[in-house]
């Protein structure tokens, strides 16, 4: 069966909008966009005229950073766009579901709310480290589920699925759904195989991201890799210029070698902080867990989120509650910042006189 097997049927031919770019490449008198000839002052980047809808030199530099081939790309603003896409082109409206294994990252969810998609919920397994239960998934794989979305290391609790876990899960889907495997936090864990299976298996798909370990969030580059055919149906679904310039220009800048020894180094401090971090919280009176982490950030159960939301608040950080609504005890998420950023946090919660709880 082919990948497009999964895609919605009234989609798969679909050419998407012809715009002038993709319509007429080259040529040096371009009357064929109704653009303006002139940039605007000060622009050193030609944003007088629209951007390639996929920059071949943003897509292959993407391809070499995540080792595979640029058919296989698809560049989006953010990797959200990618979730979005693809829900919206696997997904009939009313009909199809998407599976998700909660706590984890919201906007799959989201987006199957949007494209009224049913969401089937198969929860990590609390009391086990949050680990994915694959056994469950694969029970509760109804006939309407067309993606299983994984996210490892998962947001918010920081562990990785561990490798044969997940090729055992894909090996298990072929035929019965797209399986996403989200990497945003890849860089900050001890493995990613996500790619590699992914050229292993078309129904395997996987999110990458410039947001976190490049620190590009607010340029949203993301990236998704995944079967040639299924990146074609999605790039005529995409909007006709999603990648404005001067985001494409700072993504193929944090791509040259000298800025990615440097997010390399940053990536070694991160890592170094949190298991430093790990080490004090968990003596912590308040704190009754931390999570171990292959992400940059540490999952905390504790004692009374609010009070330390509270608490930190009050010296001005921001922490996060993840919506653990479903689970017994409370839960905070802690990114980790620079060394001083950290320090800060630990002298705050220094502070914070310990309530014994009521003598049993
Ligand atoms: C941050 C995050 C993303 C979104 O990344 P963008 O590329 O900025 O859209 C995707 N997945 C997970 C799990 C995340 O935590």
């Amino acid at each position: 069966m082919s990948i497009l097997d999964w895609v919605r049927e009234d989609l798969r031919d679909f050419a998407g909008y012809s715009s002038a770019r993709k319509e007429a490449a080259g040529g040096s008198v371009l009357l064929n966009a109704n653009e303006s000839p002139w940039p605007t002052a000060g622009d050193g980047m030609g944003l007088n005229r629209y951007p390639q809808p996929q920059p071949d030199a943003l897509v292959q530099a993407l391809a070499a950073l995540y080792a595979t081939q640029p058919e296989r790309v698809l560049v989006g603003r953010g990797s959200d766009e990618a979730i979005d896409l693809l829900v919206r082109a696997l997904c009939r409206a009313g009909r199809d579901a998407v599976l998700i294994s909660p706590p984890t990252f919201g906007m799959y969810a989201v987006s199957a709310r949007i494209q009224d998609a049913a969401i089937v919920r198969v929860p990590l397994r609390v009391d086990d480290g949050f680990a994915l239960d694959v056994d469950a998934v694969l029970q509760g794989l109804t006939p309407e589920v067309r993606i299983v979305f994984v996210c490892s290391p998962n947001n918010p609790s920081g562990n990785r699925v561990p490798t044969a876990q997940l090729a055992r899960l894909a090996e298990e889907l072929r035929g019965r759904a797209l399986m996403v495997i989200d990497e945003a936090y890849a860089e900050f864990a001890d493995e990613a195989p996500g790619v590699a299976l992914a050229h292993r298996h078309p129904h395997v798909a996987v999110l990458r991201t410039l947001s976190k370990a490049y620190a590009l969030a607010g340029a949203r580059i993301g990236t998704l890799i995944a079967d040639p055919a299924l990146i074609r149906v999605l790039r005529s679904l995409m909007a006709p210029y999603p990648l404005p310039t001067p985001s494409v220009q700072l993504a193929l800048a944090a791509l040259a070698p000298q800025s990615l020894a440097l997010a390399r180094s940053r990536v070694g401090l991160i890592i170094e902080e949190r298991a430093r971090i790990a080490r004090l919280l968990a003596a912590h009176p308040e704190v009754f867990q931390v999570y171990p982490s292959e992400a940059n950030f540490v999952l905390l159960r504790v004692r009374d989120a609010a009070r330390i939301m509270r608490h930190a608040g009050d010296a001005g950080i921001v922490l996060r509650r993840p919506d653990t609504t479903a689970l017994p005890g409370e839960f905070v998420r802690v990114s980790i910042g620079a060394p001083d950023e950290n320090d800060r946090l630990l002298r705050c919660l220094a502070g914070l006189p310990h309530i014994a709880e009521a003598a049993a």
